[in-house]
């Protein structure tokens, strides 16, 4: 498929992406964005994780273009990135009937939980309206150590 494809086929959501900023999905890209959209919404994954999956794929991508084509993602508006560990960072497909949604994490294996909570939705709105803020989304991230890891 040649990269600059301007074919309509059922991926509304990601041509729009492609327009707001001219910049394109190119298969490598796609391939990884595709990777989340099957796997769906509320799973996390890190670059590691993303690498181990498309080796499985028998997909030769390295580490680094991995890292990049994430970043890139992101600031496409596709992917979430989760600063949730120091043992780094995770990626998770942004979409907008899953984003008020806080997350629990396991400083050990990086295992991530998901969970909502009315309260804190309502601190952020809170908070925004006493500082004049427009509000974009409100999350809680919780650390600890799940019960594998402690055992
Ligand atoms: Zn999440
Ligand atoms: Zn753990």
């Amino acid at each position: 498929m040649p990269s600059g494809s301007t074919s309509a086929r059922l991926e509304e959501p990601l041509e729009r992406g492609l327009h707001e900023d001219g910049r394109r999905l190119t298969p490598q890209r796609r391939r990884i964005l595709d990777l989340f959209e099957r796997i769906g919404s509320g799973r996390h994954l890190s670059a590691e994780d993303v690498h181990q999956q498309l080796l499985e794929a028998d997909a030769r991508v390295s580490l680094a273009t991995i890292y990049r084509t994430l970043r890139l993602l992101v600031e496409m508006g596709f992917l979430q990135e989760l600063e949730l560990t120091d043992a780094g960072r995770r990626f998770e497909l942004r979409c907008d009937d899953h984003h008020d949604h806080h997350h629990l994490v396991c400083v050990r294996c990086g295992r991530t939980e998901e969970f909502e909570s009315t309260p804190v939705i309502e601190a952020g709105q809170e908070a925004a309206r006493l500082f004049g803020f427009d509000l974009i989304e409100s999350s809680l991230n919780v650390r600890g150590i799940c019960p594998d890891c402690r055992s």
